[in-house]
Order: structure tokens, then C-alpha cells, then sequence
């Protein structure tokens, strides 16, 4: 235990002190962001970051953070009860300290929901939920993948699809798959645009890329992957299916060159098609018994899906109402070591938790402009990942054809030509609401 501590607060104190203490051009970095807003006639930093997204105002995304702030720390109350009992129950004197919250998590974890990866990956075949996911497109979108060989590519590893409209034939653009890990490959997964869909001069339709670093199988083997990794394929799959079905004139405005609260919405949102029924029975299926995956197990991945929500959200909360709130300060001198402690206490912040980024290494908001008061935005696509979804399931399903022509026409096709916020309401009827998150991340139930 003393270990673990030890190693914690060298974890947490990363840019704290000595000679790389970061406080003093933090403080020069908040000070001339201050001024350059000033200049530009914003009240502050964050009222001029958020002007163009879907949040709008710093009030609007505040008060997103502070409505799921309360029910967040609630769940971490009850997950520090059941640590305590567990370490209880193992004869351990000891009250939860910060440090002992990831230890202990996993064992309750383990004792609840006796989830195996060993037992997930038989049923997980990368080639098969490749298949999944086209399908997917082909029912809500009406796009045909057929794979081609006629076309540049950078590496033997990397597949490329062509991508047709089931009705009339047109074709729409190509997808290329580069699956595999290899040295000099950046790592993680992501999807980027080699072109954009544009009409400006002459038609021009889009070339999309998702890539990931999976491990290869031996020759003859498929190669197995995790549930995460499973939902992290659909994920990057729902921002190419976004360049895809892009539909407007301008490049620059085309696609996933949305605002930053709005871009990670459509890929999160694919994500719930891995779960659905139809995809799980046809694609989902034992390596060698062709066994679709049980129900039982599907059960139990979901279950343990919001296990640890308080914990996971109070960490994300905090560093983004700290961020928030250090850009909605204006022009004063702001001492950060301070502020952080003294806004933490305000808030209310458990003791057994800190920041998932404390200031002095939060690079979101420091080592760029990109994500300074932005730090919300994974919330914010989130709510309308959750909202969205439950549009299907009141409709009838995820499969719902007329909602799911209105999320292509409102969300998937129109790029950044649209306001976020009236696309949202076109396509729901209304603004999305933060009960349907509550419910994803377990809250207040
Ligand atoms: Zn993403």
C-alpha cells in the first residue's frame, strides 16, 4: 500500500514542483488568454471558444457539468462504501484513500460481475465484425461495401472498399481499413479523411480512413479482439460513416469538420449498433462452434458497462468544470495552485478521488488552445450520443428507418453547414436532454 501511494503521488504531482513547475506559465498562459479575448471583445476566454459550438455559451456547458456533478459523486459515495466493506471483509484497517481507489475498484469489480476476457474474445472476430459494421451501414444508411484492389495503396496491410448507394447505384466514396500495428505506426485508433466530399468546382466525393493497431493472428487464425476494442471499431466506423455521407459544397465545411462538442457525437452513437441483437446473432459468433454469443454474457459486459461511472465521471467532471472555470476568470492574476484547491473544496470533490488531469499536466487545456474551456465537449457528445439512441428505442428499434433517414439528413449529411444546435432539433424534435445519459452511466436510478 505504501507503494502504491508512493507511486500515486508521483503520478498526481507530475508538473507540480521543481524544475518542472509548471504553475508560473500557467499562470502567463491564462493572463494573455485573458487579454487576447479582451481585445477581441469577448467577456472572457471561454465565451470566445464557445461561440461556435453546440454548447454556445460557458453558462450552457457549466450547467451541464453541475447537473451530472451531484448524481456522480452520489455513485462515488456508494462505490467507496463497497471498497470499504470488501477491504473490510479482507481484514484490512484502512479508510479509502485516493490511492487505493483503482486496487480495490477492481476488486469489486471482479467479485460482481466475474467478467473474463478470455471468455469475450472466442466470439469477437475482427473480420466478422468488420462484416458487422458494413451491415450496419447498409441498413441505416443504404451504402454497399464492395472490396477493390484497382487502387493506390501505402502498405500490403490496408483493405480498401468501395462504397455505393443501395438505391440508385451512385457511388459515394472509398473506405480504406488499415487494421494492423506495425512499427512507426502512431498508435490507438482513429479515422481521417485522405479527401473530402465537396461540390464547389466539380463533384468530388471523399476517400475515408479507419485505423487501429490490432495484433495479426497466426496465418490461418482470426484475429481475436476485446469488447472495448470491439466498440472502439464501431466508434471510428461512425466518424468515417460522417465523411461518407457527407453532402454539401464547401470542403472546408464538409463531413467531421464540425465543432469539437458535436464531432465525437456521431461515432459514440454508432457504438450502440455492436450491442444490437441483429448485429450480435449474425457477427458476434464463436471462432470455432459458430455459436452466436450468449445473452448471458452480453448481460453481464452490459452490467459491468457502468460499473465505476461515479468514479470515471467525478475525475472527468472535475477537470472540466476546473477547466472551465480557470477561462471564465477574466483578466486576473490567478495563482493555479490556489485556485484548483480552493474551487475542488467549493465543489465538494470526495476525498478519495482527484482530477483525472490536475492543472499543472492538464494538456488538453494547456498545451494548445484546442481543448482550453473544451473539456466538456466529451461530456456534451455524449448526452446527445444517449438522447439519440433513445430516439431509436422510442421509435421502435435501431434499425427505425424514418429515424434513421432524419439522423442522416440532419446529423450524418450536413458537415458544418448547419448550426449543431438547429440540426439537433430537427432531427429529435427538441434539445436533447441529460436524462438519457443518467441512465446510461447508471446515475439516480
Ligand atoms: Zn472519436
Amino acid at each position: 500500500r505504501d507503494l502504491r501511494e508512493r507511486a500515486w503521488r508521483l503520478f498526481v504531482d507530475r508538473g507540480e514542483r521543481g524544475a518542472t513547475d509548471n504553475h508560473p506559465v500557467m499562470s502567463e498562459i491564462l493572463a494573455l488568454r485573458a487579454e487576447r479575448a479582451t481585445l477581441l471583445g469577448y467577456e472572457t476566454h471561454a465565451h470566445w471558444r464557445l461561440e461556435n459550438t453546440l454548447a454556445g455559451t460557458p453558462q450552457r456547458a457549466m450547467e451541464l457539468l453541475e447537473a451530472v456533478w451531484t448524481p456522480a459523486v452520489g455513485r462515488v459515495r456508494e462505490e467507496v462504501a463497497d471498497m470499504q466493506a470488501l477491504a473490510q471483509r479482507e481484514g484490512e484497517q484502512i479508510s479509502i484513500e485516493p490511492w487505493d481507489y483503482r486496487y480495490y475498484s477492481e476488486k469489486v469489480r471482479t467479485e460482481r460481475y466475474d467478467l473474463d476476457q478470455a471468455e469475450v474474445r472466442p466470439y469477437l472476430q475482427l473480420a466478422r465484425l468488420t462484416e458487422g459494421m458494413f451491415w450496419v451501414a447498409g441498413e441505416l444508411f443504404g451504402f454497399d461495401f464492395q472490396p477493390i484492389s484497382d487502387v493506390p495503396i501505402f502498405h500490403p496491410d490496408v483493405s480498401v472498399w468501395e462504397v455505393t448507394d443501395r438505391n440508385s447505384g451512385r457511388h459515394v466514396g472509398l473506405f480504406y481499413f488499415d487494421p494492423y500495428a506495425r512499427a512507426g505506426k502512431r498508435s490507438g485508433a482513429w479515422m481521417n479523411a485522405y479527401r473530402s466530399q465537396e461540390r464547389f468546382d466539380r463533384e468530388i466525393t471523399t476517400i475515408v480512413s479507419n485505423n487501429s493497431n490490432f495484433v495479426k493472428s497466426r496465418p490461418g487464425e482470426p484475429v481475436l479482439i476485446s469488447w472495448d476494442d470491439a466498440s472502439t471499431l464501431f466508434h471510428e466506423f461512425g466518424h468515417a460513416l460522417h465523411g461518407l455521407a457527407s453532402n454539401v459544397n464547401y470542403p472546408s465545411l464538409a463531413g467531421t469538420a464540425v465543432a469539437r462538442d458535436f464531432v465525437e457525437f456521431p461515432s459514440q452513437l454508432l457504438e450502440h449498433w455492436l450491442e444490437t441483437p441483429e448485429v450480435l446473432e449474425r457477427f458476434a459468433v464463436h471462432y470455432r462452434t459458430g455459436e452466436r454469443i450468449p445473452d448471458e454474457l452480453v448481460e453481464r459486459i452490459q452490467r459491468a458497462a457502468t460499473f465505476n461511472q461515479g468514479f470515471a465521471t467525478t475525475e472527468y467532471l472535475a477537470s472540466a468544470l476546473i477547466d472551465m472555470r480557470l477561462h471564465l476568470a477574466g483578466d486576473q492574476q490567478i495563482d493555479t495552485r490556489a485556485f484548483e484547491r480552493d474551487n475542488l473544496a467549493e465543489l465538494g470533490m470526495p476525498s478519495e478521488i482527484v482530477m483525472r488531469h490536475r492543472s499543472p499536466h492538464f494538456q488538453h487545456i494547456f498545451g494548445s488552445d484546442s481543448y482550453s474551456a473544451g473539456y466538456y465537449s466529451y461530456l456534451w457528445s455524449d448526452v446527445l450520443t444517449a438522447d439519440a439512441f433513445e430516439a431509436f428505442v422510442e421509435a421502435g428499434g435501431p434499425y427505425d428507418a424514418e429515424v434513421a433517414r432524419k439522423l442522416i439528413q440532419h446529423i450524418f449529411s450536413p458537415g458544418n453547414t448547419v448550426d449543431p444546435a438547429e440540426s439537433y432539433r430537427l432531427f429529435r424534435g427538441r434539445d436533447a436532454r441529460v436524462e438519457a445519459l443518467m441512465r446510461k452511466r447508471g446515475f439516480g436510478s
